[in-house]
């Protein structure tokens, strides 16, 4: 077989605060050809995801650290190239845990086959991917909302709010999402169906969110953590459910996290507020998709994708995106063409 020049960016330190260029190494290799049971995979689109900040810090969480020298983790579509295992040929497309590298020798049980013709291909990195899942068993398992009751969340015109926002409407709930800036507030009310969005860089969120939702708070998705989880917590109704899904206003702090002060909100209201991690319903994953493919093909639900293209070299600055609040939608670097 060809030899073929891979492009890889490793984690060469452990970030304080914001990753800066010095935290990544940039390493050339050969990529590997697959043995019995495995596949070579050429990387077309990466997942760009808050979630990677943590991965970079050393402790426990809900998945081990990336070692220092390693490929920095990230999930992908790519094409096989070469294949050793009947399961997957040359041509198929797969999604799987590809690293920021232009090629990936998997075994063939560890990817999923996806179809571009049922969807274009960064869908499966959004809706009908790992945000998607977030979104749809964070909401529905963990919110559990019901017709008519006010559903708020943060990081509206994100991978993961866009979908819970679009879910709760379906599901017959008053929606209201905060986001940052006038446009993405105009995107999910006029092109996603909110029915509120509040520009928490521009108004007061207290005030805001008592105009919005004016019988309370009945579910409280949060993406975002810090002053926005408090002034949620502010507005709770009677028996909430608070979603901590993630914090990412929080995840480059250099000093200790902002918790909550408002807390005494879950006494009063005999509300509750629980985590989730979306791996925990990976066997479920198959009714997740099939729900929300028939909601698309009836055009109910929409996917957009923030896609840069520049290769695995655009990767470290591309990250920061997120925290900057300059994606608009899921996220994708574009390794390399269709
Ligand atoms: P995303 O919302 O597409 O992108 C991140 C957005 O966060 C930015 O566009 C920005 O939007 C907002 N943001 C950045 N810094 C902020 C700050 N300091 N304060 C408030 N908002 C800020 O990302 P995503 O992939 O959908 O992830 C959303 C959240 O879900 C993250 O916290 C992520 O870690 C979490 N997540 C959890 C799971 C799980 O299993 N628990 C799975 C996937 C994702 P604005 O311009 O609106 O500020």
């Amino acid at each position: 077989m060809s030899e073929r020049s891979n492009s890889q960016i490793k984690l060469a330190a452990r970030p304080v605060g914001l990753p800066k260029p010095s935290d990544w190494e940039f390493a050339t290799s050969v990529a590997r050809d697959p043995d019995a049971g495995e596949v070579l995979v050429k990387v077309l689109y990466l997942s760009l995801d808050p979630a990677m900040r943590g991965w970079m810090n050393e402790g426990r969480s809900y998945i081990a650290p990336v070692k220092i020298g390693d490929e920095m983790r990230a999930g992908g579509i790519g094409v096989v190239v070469a294949s050793a295992d009947p399961a997957l040929s040359p041509g198929d497309h797969v999604y799987g845990t590809l690293d920021v590298q232009e090629y990936a020798t998997r075994k063939a049980a560890s990817l999923t086959k996806v179809d571009p013709k049922a969807a274009p291909l960064p869908v499966y990195l959004n809706v009908l991917g790992m945000p998607g899942m977030t979104a749809y068993f964070g909401l529905f398992d963990v919110g559990r909302p019901k017709p008519g009751e006010t559903v708020v969340v943060s990081g509206a015109a994100g991978a993961v709010g866009m979908t819970v926002g679009q879910l709760a409407k379906i599901h017959g709930c008053r929606v209201v999402g905060i986001a940052g800036g006038p446009d993405k507030c105009r995107f999910v009310t006029d092109e996603l169906g909110f029915d509120a969005a509040i520009d928490y860089k521009a108004v007061e969120l207290g005030p805001a969110l008592r105009d919005e939702c004016p019988k309370g708070i009945d579910v409280y998705f949060d993406n975002v953590g810090g002053d926005t989880l408090d002034a949620c917590l502010a507005r709770l109704s009677l028996h909430a459910r608070v979603v901590i899904c993630g914090a990412i206003s929080q995840y480059n702090a250099t000093s200790a996290i902002k918790g909550p002060s408002n807390y005494l909100s879950l006494l009063v209201n005999r509300a509750s507020m629980q985590g989730m991690v979306v791996f925990d319903y990976a066997a479920r994953y198959a009714e997740a998709v099939a729900a929300m493919s028939g909601w698309i093909a009836e055009g109910k639900l929409k996917s957009r994708e923030d896609i840069v293209s520049g290769g695995v070299a655009a990767f470290p600055e591309t990250l920061l995106k997120l925290f900057k609040g300059e994606n608009f939608g899921k996220l994708v670097l574009q390794v390399a063409d269709e």
